[in-house]
This record gives structure tokens, C-alpha cells and sequence, in this order.
């Protein structure tokens, strides 16, 4: 999916520039770099789930992985330059958009927002699955802290290990590569549209 994403940011055609020219995009390719190393996915080598407990600070002591994003984003954020939009990819057997509802006023203008972005998924890639129910609320994952800590609008999107729905194809690398290149498009359209 990253690779999809960065070659169609670098094409140099008038899509692109249309793109860089409404947004820039940080990447972090792996979260769990030492847990994946040892064969492991859920959990790192502290055997701490990195997308939990997000309503506090990390500590480092288990999480280092978290206490370094979350001091890059305070440093992001000291800057001036707060990110708009973070997303969390992982896979599993569902593929939904989960959508977090924290609490209060602020919480139904995110969810809005984050309303607007599964919009542009479904119009602009072969995004079909649709977003978890209405009852979900999960303060600690990455999606709500992120927005109750840092202020960003947040999401997690889980990619369906076993199957595409919107192509009725098995989850093969070149359909990944190919929802990359078209989420360019989808950011375009949000940002657009804030
Ligand atoms: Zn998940």
C-alpha cells in the first residue's frame, strides 16, 4: 500500500502535483518493528499491544515504539505543524474503517469528519467494507487518543488479509499496491472538502 501511495505522490504527472500541492504525507512503514523481526504481530518484544492504551503517555519502559511517535508529534506539533489526518493500517479478517466516537461536542465534529473521509475512500478506491457500528468507542486505541491527546483526527483502517470485497478477489500485494495509488485521490478529495 506504501508503495503504491509514494510511486503515485512521485509520478510528476498533474495528478501529482495536485496532490503535493494540497498535502504532505509522513510515514511510519512498521509500528512493530522488533515483534515483526521476531515473528511476532500484535505485540512487541515488551509484549505490549502499540494499539492500546493510547489515552495516556507510553512508557517507555514497555513501549518505546509509542514513546518516540508521541514525541515526534509533540515536536510536530511545537513546530506549527500538527498533522490533519493520521491513519493506522494493520490487517485482519474484517477490513472496516474503525471510526472511534469520543465524547462531548468535539467528538461529533471528528466523527463528521471522519464521515466525510470513508466518503472519499468508497468514491475514490475500491474501499467497500464501510466503518464499525455506531457503539463503538475504544479511548484507548490510536484512533480516539490521538484525538483526545494531540488533537488529530485519527482512524484505524484494517485491511481484509483474506479478501477484497470491492473486487471479489483474494487480498493479493498488487491490489494493495493499487489502493496506494488511489488513496492519493481519497486525500486529495478530503482535504478538499475541509
Ligand atoms: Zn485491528
Amino acid at each position: 500500500m506504501v508503495e503504491g501511495l509514494v510511486r503515485r505522490l512521485l509520478k510528476g504527472d498533474a495528478e501529482a502535483e495536485k496532490c503535493l500541492a494540497s498535502y504532505s504525507v509522513c510515514i511510519m512503514p512498521m509500528a512493530n518493528k522488533d515483534g515483526v523481526e521476531r515473528g511476532g504481530t500484535r505485540f512487541n518484544l515488551g509484549g505490549w499491544d502499540l494499539n492500546r492504551k493510547w489515552d495516556k503517555p507510553a512508557d517507555p519502559r514497555f513501549a518505546p515504539e509509542n514513546a518516540a511517535l508521541e514525541r515526534w508529534l509533540d515536536g510536530e506539533i511545537k513546530a506549527g505543524r500538527r498533522p490533519t489526518l493520521a491513519l493506522d493500517f494493520h490487517n485482519d479478517g474484517s477490513g472496516l474503517l474503525h471510526l472511534s466516537r469520543p465524547e462531548g461536542p468535539e467528538g461529533e465534529k471528528h466523527l463528521a469528519r471522519m464521515r466525510t473521509f470513508e466518503k472519499c475512500l468508497r468514491e475514490h478506491t475500491w474501499f467497500v467494507e464501510g466503518s464499525t457500528k455506531p457503539s463503538f468507542h475504544n479511548p484507548g486505541s490510536l484512533g480516539e487518543g490521538f484525538f483526545t491527546r494531540f488533537g488529530i483526527d485519527a482512524a484505524i483502517l484494517e485491511f481484509n488479509c483474506n479478501d477484497i470485497a470491492g473486487l471479489k478477489e483474494p487480498a493479493l500485494g498488487k491490489h494493495w499496491v493499487t489502493f496506494g495509488e488511489e488513496l492519493t485521490k481519497a486525500f486529495e478529495a478530503y482535504f478538499a472538502a475541509q
